[in-house]
């Protein structure tokens, strides 16, 4: 459901047929709520299978323009998430380590172990979006062979290959561009300004990033193309109704956590036969004590406990 949204290769995300006030098949909030909920029930056990089979671990990232509802959102898949099994990272401006080492060091440190799904609150890719626009690679220092106006390119050269590295060594990026459309953003704003609760959201560096709003559309097509693979692809979400980019978010990670397909891991025969032992004796353990019969799911296991008890009082009569 989530694949008209899905970009795969180069060439195949154009802004201009990506309209940022879809809402697919719904027909309205309700809908998409009830779906939504149906899918953290969903990611929830997926999870759960993910954590336990510990073969593969997953980064969901989130990339956008401001106010366009990624804290929201991530808010919310979390709310479904096991906190043993998921991290959250966002990465702000570099501090001055952090700008002392390559840019990929940070994110490096924040990859998820096998089992594991990570959320990026942004990512290596405000690098090619906030650092493409501002040319903020200029500020930085460089070796002298390196050719400045070749960095961007670079760049995704880098990507490209890191996260294929990381693919082959079962790690998946997949990553979400949450789009919101120009005139949203200053509905959102606005509501920033006038509810007070909302007022600390607001920066007036937000309006100042407002002016580049085309070369950041260009910064986004272009990062989308030049690193989306079947492997690691991008997804384009509509965000102008945040009922519906909740759900396309959630459906996204469904169809994900499917496509990984994670198994409960298998017991072998030896440890089942190991099993067999504990459970005999637990019935023995169980039976003798005052536990209560319906405690006990297993019909076989309940039928065997009666009759341990039988067996027990009739000793006891005797
Ligand atoms: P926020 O997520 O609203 O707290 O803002 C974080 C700010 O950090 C945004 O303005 C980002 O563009 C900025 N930021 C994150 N990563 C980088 C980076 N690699 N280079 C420059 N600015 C960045
Ligand atoms: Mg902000």
């Amino acid at each position: 459901m989530a694949n008209q949204y899905k970009i795969t290769k180069k060439g195949q995300y154009r802004a201009k047929d990506f309209d940022p006030a879809d809402t697919g098949k719904f027909k309205d909030r309700q809908e998409a709520e009830t779906a939504m909920e149906k899918n953290l029930v969903r990611i929830n056990e997926l999870q759960q299978k993910l954590y336990a089979d510990g073969k593969e671990g997953v980064v969901f990232l989130f990339q956008a323009m401001d106010a366009a509802g990624k804290d929201g959102t991530i808010r919310a898949v979390l709310s479904c998430l096991s906190p043993q099994g998921v991290t959250e990272s966002s990465f702000k401006v570099p501090s001055s380590t952090e700008l002392a080492h390559d840019y990929l060091w940070r994110i490096a440190n924040c990859l998820p172990e096998k089992g594991q799904i990570a959320i990026f609150n942004r990512s290596h890719y405000e690098d090619v979006l906030v650092g493409k626009v501002h040319k903020l690679y200029e500020n930085y220092k460089w070796a002298d062979r390196i050719d400045r106006d070749k960095i961007i390119d670079y760049r995704y050269e880098d990507i490209r290959n890191w996260e294929t590295y990381l693919y082959h060594n079962s790690i998946r990026m997949v990553k979400i561009f949450l789009n919101v459309s120009k005139e949203e953003q200053a509905e959102r704003f606005l509501s920033r300004l006038q509810e007070e609760k909302k007022n600390w959201k607001f920066g007036a560096s937000d309006m100042k990033e407002r002016e580049y709003w085309d070369e950041y559309q260009k910064a986004f097509e272009d990062a989308v193309n030049e690193t989306a693979t079947s492997e690691c692809p991008w997804y384009v979400v509509p965000a102008d109704h945040k009922w519906y980019m909740r759900w396309l978010v959630s459906q996204i990670i469904v169809d994900t956590l499917e496509e990984m397909d994670p198994k409960w891991p298998e017991v072998d025969e030896e440890d089942k036969a190991e099993f067999k032992q504990y459970e005999e004796q637990l019935i023995e353990i169980v039976g003798q004590s005052n536990v209560k019969e319906k405690k006990v799911k297993d019909k076989n296991i309940d039928e065997k406990i009666k009759d341990k008890k039988n067996k027990k009082t009739k000793k006891e009569k005797k």
